[in-house]
């Protein structure tokens, strides 16, 4: 059986079809010049092209103000929870917001260059995101941390933090990267791994305001170093060339398929789906997460409750895999299942795992 899988998978996650198909039709020869992508010098001109395409692509589905670099950089998200502080942590103490494990991820990696102070106390539980007006901010914080979705949790920030505008808003976008509009000019600094909504794993994008650049402490390797890499367009060093052929056609399919006005339009039509299922279950599936503050990206939910639980959610799952859907299982520290409907989840696919959600309660029941 060669047919492809409907994948919920929380990343690596789904490529569209006609990505893929452009890659295959270009692996052993690119647009004529007789070697692929993956044989190619990255200072070829078909490779800076293509980084610049990617760059381009990039400006114009964010919009990012002239001010500002966009990087494709190596070392994924978690690379980040580092170069953040190695190249903005100037005086030696930042402000964190934990609202799930990646940021919790990132604060303790802080840890390691500086003060790193959380605005609202760690919760025993990631399920909601407490009012701004309870955060303790400092007021000499040389950044402000926080995640835009948390992939493992399934809770999303809505709109931008409210901090003071000497304090550069440094935010891991990595789940919602592309899938929605962004005022990039309220941000210092934006970064995201592809291997969700934009590309394979191996490529980080980072967008940062360009008075950010230059002050680096003295131990942040070259590779990571926001200034180094602008000064060099990306290409200080060798970097993941097919990767960012990858997403350079990603972002040109998310750029015809309508922008990030679309891609906002769809992920709110395909989590509904879902969310509306879980609504109308009468409990047997829940939600852990505070409606406010609903990932659109990420969906953990429960199936049944107490004794139940446990194989409910074996059988759900093997259902699923009968129905070629695959990558439903929650992240192992929160249990129970996840659906990721990053940009190449297509809404007739979402509608078929709503489905089955609702014929598999109806037979449950
Ligand atoms: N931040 C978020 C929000 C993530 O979801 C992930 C990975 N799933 C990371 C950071 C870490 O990224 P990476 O694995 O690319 O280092």
């Amino acid at each position: 059986d060669k047919k492809r899988v409907l994948n919920f998978s929380p990343g690596p996650a789904k490529i569209p079809e006609e990505v893929l198909l452009q890659a295959q039709k270009e692996l052993l020869n690119y647009r004529g010049q007789g070697l692929g992508v993956m044989e190619m010098s990255h200072r070829s001109k078909e490779f800076e092209e293509i980084i610049a395409g990617a760059e381009k692509s990039v400006r114009d589905l964010l919009h990012v103000p002239d001010n500002y670099k966009v990087l494709f950089l190596q070392g994924g998200g978690a690379g980040q929870f580092a170069s953040v502080p190695l190249n903005l942590m100037q005086s030696g103490s930042a402000d964190y917001l934990v609202s799930g494990s990646w940021s919790a991820a990132a604060a303790k990696e802080a840890e390691k260059y500086g003060n790193v102070s959380l605005v609202v106390p760690k919760p025993s539980k990631f399920v909601t995101i407490p009012d701004q007006s309870t955060w303790k901010l400092n007021d000499k914080a040389d950044y402000f941390y926080y995640c835009g979705n948390e992939t493992v949790h399934g809770v999303e920030f809505q709109g931008v933090p409210d901090i003071p505008s000497h304090i550069p808003i440094v935010a891991d976008i990595s789940s919602s990267l592309m899938s929605q509009n962004v005022d990039v000019g309220k941000y210092g600094l934006l970064f995201g791994g592809a291997q969700k909504n934009i590309g394979p794993a191996g490529v980080t994008l980072v967008v940062v305001r360009d008075d950010l650049l230059g002050h680096a402490r003295k131990e942040c390797p070259s590779v990571w170093d926001y200034k180094v890499q602008s000064a060099n367009t990306s290409l200080y060093n060798t970097p993941p060339c097919f990767n960012v052929y990858i997403t350079a056609l990603i972002l040109q399919w998310i750029q015809k398929n309508g922008g990030l006005d679309a891609m906002e339009a769809l992920s709110r039509q395909k989590s509904g789906l879902i969310y509306d299922v879980i609504d109308k279950s009468n409990g047997f599936y829940s939600s852990p997460v505070d409606r406010k503050y609903r990932s659109r990206m990420n969906i953990p939910f429960r199936i049944g409750t107490g004794e139940e639980q446990d194989q409910l959610e074996t059988e759900f799952l093997a259902e699923a895999k009968k129905h070629r859907m695959l990558q439903l299982k929650g992240h192992r520290s929160v249990g129970g299942m996840r659906a990721s409907l990053y940009n190449a989840v297509t809404v007739a696919e979402t509608q078929l795992l709503a489905d089955l959600m609702k014929e598999f309660q109806d037979r449950k029941t």
